[in-house]
Parts: C-alpha cells; sequence; structure tokens
C-alpha cells in the first residue's frame, strides 16, 4: 500500500466529486492527504484522508476571485501569486512525507509542480470536461487576445516565467488543465465533447455520486408522487434574488412542487409571503432532490448538471461563467435541455422553458440516454482501478 498527496481546488464543485475517489483509495489502503481550505475539512477527515490546509480562501471574496466568472486571467494570476507564494512552505512540508504518488485538481497546476519537485508520477482528476490541446490553443488564444487584457497577459506571463525559472517547471498552455500522467476525467465518453481527441493516457471515469449522508431536516417524502421543478443556481454565484423571484411568479399558480435551493447568502424572508406548493432552503440535499425532480433549472455547474443527468433529468439552463456555457451547449447538442438567454430570464421565459419540457417527453429520453453512460462508467471506483493500474504500470510506485 503506498502514500499519496492530494491537492484539490478549496471549492464545493471540486471538493465533493474528489471525496468518493479518495475515501475508496483509503479503503483500499492507500494513505492520502488532501490539502484544501479549511471550511472542508470536516469533509475531507470524513472520507478517511489525512486533512492539510492550504491557508487560503480566507473570505466569500477570495472564493468569488478564484472561481471568478468574470476575467478569467485574472483568476488564474491569482493563483499563480498563491502558488508563487506557497510553494516553499508545502515543499518544506512535503519532503518528509515520503509519498509515492500526487493526485491533483486539473485546475490546480501547484500540484503538478510539487510532483515534478519530488520526481513522483501524478494524477490529475478533472471535475469538468477534459480540453483537447486544439480547444486548450483555441481558449489560450481568445484569451490572450483580449485588447483589454493586455496588463493581466503580461502579468501572466511574468508569473509563469517567474515559476519556470525558480522551479524548472515547464508550465503547461494552462494552468486550468494540468494533465497528469493519467487524467481521471469526471465525465463519460458519451457527454464529453470531441471524446475522439483524447488519447490513452485520459480515463473518461464518469461522475461520482455518492452518498453524502446528509441528516438534513428537508421534507424529502413531500416530493414522492408530486410532479416537482427544483432550481438551484449552485454554490458560488448563487446570489440571484431577481431570477428567485420570476420563478416565485412563474410556478406559484401551477400544479406542481418546487423546490428551490437559494444559496447561502440571499435571506429566505426576502421573498416575503411563499406560495403553498415551494420549498425554500439555503441549502438541500441535492442528490436526494434530484432522484424526484421533474425539471432542473441550474446555471450548468459541471456537478449540478452530471447529478441531474445521472437520474435522467431534463435541464433549463441559466449558464453564467466558467465551464457552464460549454456544459450547456453540450447538453443542448444532445437535446436534454433548453438554454435560456439573459432576455429570457423572466417569468413568461421560465414558464415556457418549464412546459416545453414537460410536454416533451423526448427530453427526458435524451438526458436517460446522457445519465446510462454517466452511470456505467464506475466513477470513483472506476477512478480506483485506474489509479491502481497506473500504479503497477510504474512498478507499484
Ligand atoms: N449542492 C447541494 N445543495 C444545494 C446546492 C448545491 O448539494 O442546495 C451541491 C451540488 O450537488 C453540487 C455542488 O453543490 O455537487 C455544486 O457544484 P456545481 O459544479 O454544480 O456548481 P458550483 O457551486 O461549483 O457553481
Amino acid at each position: 500500500m503506498s502514500r499519496a498527496l492530494y491537492f484539490g481546488l478549496p471549492l464545493e464543485g471540486h471538493v465533493n466529486p474528489s471525496l468518493g475517489l479518495v475515501q475508496e483509495l483509503v479503503r483500499y489502503g492507500e494513505e492520502i492527504i488532501y490539502y484544501s481550505g479549511d471550511e472542508y475539512k470536516e469533509k475531507i477527515l470524513k472520507s478517511g484522508a489525512e486533512f492539510r490546509s492550504l491557508g487560503f480562501i480566507k473570505s466569500k471574496q477570495d472564493k468569488r476571485d478564484i472561481s471568478s466568472h468574470l476575467n478569467p486571467l485574472e483568476r488564474e494570476n491569482r493563483l499563480l501569486h498563491y502558488i508563487i507564494k506557497v510553494m516553499p512552505t508545502i515543499l518544506n512540508q512535503v519532503k518528509e512525507d515520503n509519498v509515492d504518488y500526487i493526485i491533483f485538481d486539473t485546475q490546480f497546476v501547484l500540484g503538478k509542480m510539487i510532483a515534478h519537485q519530488l520526481s513522483l508520477p501524478s494524477v490529475s482528476f478533472c471535475t469538468t470536461f477534459a480540453f483537447s490541446k486544439k480547444k486548450v490553443d483555441q481558449k489560450r488564444k481568445r484569451l490572450t487576445n483580449y485588447k483589454l487584457n493586455s496588463a493581466l497577459v503580461e502579468e501572466q506571463n511574468r508569473l509563469r516565467q517567474n515559476l519556470s525559472n525558480e522551479y524548472g517547471f515547464a508550465m503547461p498552455d494552462s494552468i486550468m488543465f494540468t494533465t497528469g500522467d493519467i487524467t481521471l476525467v469526471c465525465t463519460s465518453k458519451y457527454f464529453q465533447p470531441e471524446s475522439g481527441d483524447f488519447d490513452k493516457t485520459f480515463k473518461f471515469i464518469g461522475p461520482s455520486i455518492t452518498d453524502r449522508n446528509d441528516t438534513s431536516d428537508f421534507p424529502i417524502a413531500a416530493l414522492k408522487g408530486s410532479r416537482t421543478i427544483f432550481i438551484s443556481m449552485g454554490t458560488i454565484v448563487n446570489e440571484q434574488p431577481e431570477l428567485y423571484s420570476s420563478c416565485l411568479k412563474a410556478f406559484a399558480d401551477m400544479d406542481i412542487l418546487v423546490v428551490m435551493s437559494i444559496g447561502k447568502k440571499v435571506n429566505i424572508q426576502y421573498f416575503g409571503n411563499i406560495p403553498s406548493n415551494f420549498i425554500i432552503r439555503n441549502y438541500v440535499p441535492q442528490l436526494q432532490v434530484l432522484q424526484n425532480t421533474d425539471v432542473f433549472i441550474t446555471h450548468c455547474g459541471m456537478n449540478s448538471t452530471s447529478e441531474a443527468l445521472y437520474y435522467g433529468v431534463p435541464l433549463v439552463m441559466n449558464p453564467i461563467g466558467s465551464d457552464q456555457p460549454m456544459v450547456a451547449e453540450r447538453v443542448n447538442m444532445l437535446g436534454a435541455g433548453i438554454i435560456l438567454d439573459k432576455s429570457e430570464i423572466n417569468v413568461e421565459g421560465l414558464r415556457k422553458a418549464v412546459e416545453t419540457i414537460l410536454s416533451d417527453p423526448g427530453f427526458v429520453k435524451n438526458a436517460s440516454k446522457i445519465g446510462e453512460s454517466l452511470r456505467s462508467t464506475g466513477g470513483y471506483r472506476k477512478g480506483v482501478e485506474e489509479i491502481i493500474s497506473f500504479k503497477k504500470s510504474k512498478g507499484g510506485c
């Protein structure tokens, strides 16, 4: 049995999908030391890993910054600044750990840099779609072509150079997509766009849907046997009171139950009298709710999208930024949902999209087809199998 370091991006949408894999590795007998943000300490300890603090993300603003949906270059530069600051400390911490391999989040190049410094094999864990070389090049070109971004581009070049010089490390073309010796991708080949563009080092293991041991007092029994709309904008950019108000108006007089997760920053009192067919919470046990949902109104975060499709739930999509437009496009292309543009995020637009989905069984059929592909991939168990066989190929690490 061996030891590994896990470097995770401290965001809900990155931590959640990794926990099944870590838990299964620990069950297999591996020792995992998991670097993440303090707010995820409890979850990580529950998975059986040892926790170590990355020591950043102190405020909500920090969290918004590294998950920035406004300017990807700013987000990348912020991460690079952080890496420059913490590399010496982390290297010092890990030098006595005697680990055998490194696992890191594809969006967290720090992990690959540590693997390089320690001359260790590495496994990249990709919580969203993978990018082919062609896609990475296109994306870089678009980003660095922004005329207004010239200062950010220059800053990034300087930071990259600084790290390359200091650590003799060849920075990947995009620090938002760092591959490992193998890269575990949390989707199926069917759902992944252009899946033929990836070589054998990419392992499509599907989403890791695990029992989250949710002990909240959410009235899940009320959803059984009712038609249900579920609304959630995820955990980061979920401060959208106007959208929630439009949903209240759009669905209050429909013969359907509505579950609305409004995030921890919006106060439920804001909405005044709540219609009797609505259940509004700041956070819900999403996997349980989705198993009883007919239509999901979502921001198209990769996790939420995969979780819904896993259970064959079609989507009304309000992608905001980051990978969400790409995920929404793919769902739309495979006929499992409808994308609303900004001008349609109102009472009429929301109602029309929900009615269209409810009246056309094709959406459920297509969502179920993607769901079937996701379920048949194997998830975190397949991930562990891939890591074990990778270790063997390296002589047991
Ligand atoms: N989530 C949840 N309950 C909620 C809202 C979100 O359990 O009320 C979980 C959801 O199941 C998913 C994650 O939080 O696993 C959100 O990740 P996603 O990638 O969809 O969006 P992000 O929060 O990163 O924008």
